[in-house]
């Protein structure tokens, strides 16, 4: 057994009481053994005297296979974008796919996700891209009608395909994804469903992304896109459903009901002009929010932390009920034993200075607030994943990341100069 101490830090745990309690955490293997207590002898032993430990950001809505888009796509509307990304997609190739993936989990894991959940095809090249890195993934594989797709084959098939063979492997898990009701017959989303409850997975789709969405949507089926979900038995806890902006209260009581999962993408749905989520309300309603980032193609970071801030900003939330997006309430949507730092649960970890130039001073009364709107992703020194220091001193341990951004700059020459 192989045990860490991190020794005497300001936790952060997000227990079920919220506590913020001064201590140490002693990990064995892959799970915390016990929080607050004095330490005995560990094979590590982290002086945490001088930061604030807190669980592992998980970044619930991605495309890391799009990282390479950086800068790439402007603040135009959906449509357009979706445009300019699937001419990208059709010219996408293995090594891109792989490179993204490699620039995205390093920009997430230095700035302290532990965990992401993203939604694109060719999610096995991104499984066996981020093999190795220590960052845990959960890969959505996108399904949408036939005629819409630029994937080989059947999507949906696709997917079944990828849930097989990726079932059981270190730190990743497998899903379906759905890309939206606006290329997804009522057919393809049932077939979703079915493959989720066969293998008891969730569903992950954009959602009432747009007023466009909703207003053809509505035009189509007589229904807008949420209350044509519930009408149709799709709203379930297996759903999680970035964006969510246009939503009628009646639909967010739907959700509520459900269980079902709304993620908050707060910049990039203001890169976009989509709209600004109401948040507030659907806490007030008491659906279970969580927070991503989306692409860097919309972003244009992957830094959680500042979709945290400015998604707390711009609809004036709580710290504590933005700290807990990112955390509990993103585990519970996963089926992950994380988000709180709680003897029993899965060591994912990360630790943030507080002596820093971003967050001093920070004690117990200030430590959620200081997280949310004064941290940032360099705050981040120590990450552990499954018991793994995967980032220590603000520097990643995996050779995979070597020599990785000369590579995409190389790739994103050729890439540019072959766009219209
Ligand atoms: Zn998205």
């Amino acid at each position: 057994m192989s045990t860490i101490t991190i020794r005497d830090g300001l936790i952060v745990t997000q227990d079920a009481k919220r506590r913020i309690l001064r201590g140490s955490v002693v990990i064995e293997d892959s799970v915390i053994a016990s929080v607050g207590a004095k330490a005995d002898k560990s094979d590590v032993v982290i002086d945490a005297g001088d930061r604030v430990v807190l669980p592992g950001l998980i970044n619930m809505h991605t495309h890391v296979g799009m990282s390479m888009l950086r800068g790439m796509v402007p603040n135009d509307n959906l449509d357009v974008f979706l445009k300019k990304t699937s001419e990208f997609d059709s010219r996408n190739t293995k090594e891109m796919i792989e490179v993204s993936t490699l620039l995205g989990a390093e920009e997430m894991l230095m700035s302290g996700t532990t965990s992401f959940l993203d939604l694109y095809y060719s999610e096995d090249v991104i499984a066996d891209a981020v093999a190795g890195t220590g960052l845990r993934a959960y890969l959505s594989w996108v399904a949408l009608d036939e005629k819409f797709t630029t994937q080989k084959g059947v999507p949906i098939k696709n997917a079944e395909k990828f849930l097989k063979g990726y079932a059981g492997k270190p730190l990743v898990t497998p899903s379906v994804g759905l890309q939206g009701v606006y290329v997804c017959s009522k057919d393809t989303v049932s077939q979703a469903f079915d493959l989720a409850k066969k293998y008891d997975t969730i569903v992950h789709m954009h959602l009432s992304e747009t007023m466009r969405e909703v207003h053809d949507h509505a035009g189509k089926y007589g229904e807008r896109p949420v209350a044509w979900m519930g009408k149709n038995g799709f709203l379930s806890d297996r759903l999680v459903a970035a964006h969510c902006v246009w939503l009628e209260d009646a639909e967010m009581i739907a959700l509520a009901k459900a269980g079902a999962t709304p993620v908050y993408n707060p910049i990039s749905n203001a890169r976009l002009g989509s709209g600004v989520a109401d948040v507030k309300k659907m806490l007030k309603r008491r659906i279970h929010v969580a927070i991503g980032t989306d692409s860097t193609a919309s972003n244009d970071n992957l830094d959680l932390l500042q979709d945290m801030k400015f998604g707390a900003l711009i609809n004036n939330l709580a710290p504590q009920d933005v700290l807990d997006m990112a955390t509990v309430n993103a585990a519970k949507a996963l089926r992950l034993d994380a988000g709180s730092i709680e003897s029993g649960k899965k060591a994912d970890i990360i630790l943030l200075d507080r002596a820093g130039a971003f967050m001093s001073p920070t004690g117990t009364r200030n430590a959620v607030s200081n997280i949310v709107y004064a941290a940032e992703g360099r705050s981040v020194s120590i990450s552990i994943i499954d018991g793994k220091v995967v980032l220590d001193g603000g520097v990643l341990l995996s050779k995979k990341f070597d020599g990785i951004s000369e590579k995409a700059g190389r790739l994103a020459e050729n890439l540019w100069a072959s766009a219209k």
